[in-house]
């Protein structure tokens, strides 16, 4: 997000937690805020509106919301012109509750409330009330609204909105309401707009994108939509993210085979090995129809970076259940995962099974799993070491540092010596295998 700025611009700082869909949430308010004259800064001391982004989908991120919050405080007390807004699914679930509980926040909106922040400013300036729009309306999705990416050179790109799914730890479809897709065309349109920016990858979001196409007319599906962005001129790498496993089609896992542009890196979220587990979970699979699933992926896409999410401890979550979730991993040979301790979430049923586990366990089996995913983390990245991969590089690893830094195809980071500019692809000799990234250096 561009940094320039004139005496009269107000600056808008947008914190944000959780997922990339609020990642590019935070982009269409600075978007949205950008036609009003606001510009972004990352320096919080400056802003004259600051927006917290937040999620709800893990409890330990609503407690880091909340004390975030709590330190904004002080800018207010020092500046009382400051507008603070609450934005996001903890918004979008608590409305007033947030300005009750901390008096100082201005305005709080929700997941589809984005375009009204203009107003509501206005309203609390102009009228000194403060604002709580939370409202869910399903169509503002399928708006098209101005986002200010910033980045230049990899875009996220909303294909669907919501989750149909109700898993029963999962606060998504309540926050984020039901699932629809955007029209095909509208996401050609968006994506071709960016290549003509000079945009080279973009990643399509969804809660759920292999069920992208459910209830619109004409009839084009995630593979399909896949082939569409294909097309498309200027644009070099496409990536996605979520995939449910048990929406993972044959034609998804022939397009990964066939299409050039699409990445070698699928994010498949197994949450655990119990079938118990899985199906109180209500993932819709069982561990073996996963399992089969990632085979087929990996015969049909060589070295695939295979990455997951896993939840230890949900209730009821047996030590046979845990050993299973153990056996499951050293199977699969995730790349790497993102685990997370059960939390029970408002409004879910798992959050009222009565046999919630200790915290002790919970965190226990945590230890255990991270143990034995950073060893696989390490063995996979030893066992490229040799190989030439090819990188977009994204500019120098650290500031001043003589080493460029970009990502391989499968989405790893890679930090490696050469002469090269941001945005090119170049093919990097990997020279070291470590458990956060890899090294190399341009053949
Ligand atoms: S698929 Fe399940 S975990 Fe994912 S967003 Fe939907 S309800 Fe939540």
């Amino acid at each position: 997000m561009n940094e320039m700025v004139s005496n009269t611009e107000k600056l808008l700082h947008v914190m944000t937690f959780g997922c990339q869909m609020n990642e590019h949430d935070s982009e269409r308010i600075a978007g949205v805020m950008g036609l009003e004259g606001y510009t972004c800064t990352g320096d919080v001391e400056k802003a004259d509106l600051i927006i917290v982004n937040t999620c709800s989908v893990r409890d330990k991120a609503e407690h880091k919301f909340y004390s975030e919050l709590g330190r904004l405080r002080k800018y207010k007390k020092a500046k009382p012109d400051l507008l603070i807004g609450v934005a996001g699914c903890i918004a979008q679930q608590e409305g007033e509750k947030i300005i009750r509980r901390a008096p100082y926040v201005d305005l709080v909106f929700g997941t589809s409330n984005i375009l009204n922040l203009p107003a509501m400013v206005k309203r609390r300036v102009e009228h000194h009330v403060r604002v709580t729009e939370v409202d869910f309306d399903r169509e503002y999705n399928m708006l098209d609204l101005p986002a200010d990416r910033g980045d230049g050179l990899k875009a996220w790109v909303s294909i669907m909105y919501g989750c149909d799914n109700f898993c029963s730890y999962c606060v998504v479809p309540f926050t984020r309401g039901r699932e629809m897709s955007r029209p095909s065309a509208s996401i050609h349109e968006e994506i071709s707009r960016l290549a003509a920016d000079g945009y080279k990858e973009v990643t399509l979001l969804g809660q759920n994108v292999n069920s992208y196409g459910k209830g619109l007319e004409e009839g084009v599906d995630f593979p399909a939509l896949l082939r569409l962005i294909h097309d498309i001129d200027g644009i070099e790498r496409i990536r996605f993210v979520t995939s449910h496993p048990k929406d993972l089609s044959d034609r998804l896992i022939e397009a990964m085979a066939e299409l050039p542009k699409l990445c070698e890196g699928l994010h498949l979220p197994m949450q655990s090995g119990s079938d118990g587990v899985l199906s109180r979970m209500r993932r819709g699979y069982t561990f073996a129809e996963y399992y089969d699933k990632v085979k087929r992926m990996r015969q049909a896409v060589p070295d695939l970076y295979l990455t997951s999410d896993i939840i230890v401890g949900f209730p009821g979550e047996t030590d046979e259940d845990f050993r299973a979730t153990v056996r499951a991993l050293e199977m699969a040979e995730f790349d790497s995962i993102f685990l997370f301790q059960y939390s029970p979430r408002p409004d879910t049923q798992a959050g009222t099974l009565p046999e919630q586990l200790a915290d002790d366990v919970k965190a226990e089996r945590f230890n255990i799993v991270m143990d034995l995913q950073q060893k696989m983390t390490l063995k996979k990245n030893s066992f490229r070491v040799g190989m030439v991969q090819e990188i977009m590089v994204e500019g120098a690893s650290k500031k001043g540092s003589e080493l460029m830094n970009g990502r391989n195809r499968g989405g790893a980071i890679v930090n490696f010596e050469g002469e090269c500019r941001r945005g090119e692809l170049v093919n990097v000799l990997i020279t070291e295998g470590l458990g956060y990234c890899l090294k190399g250096k341009i053949t």
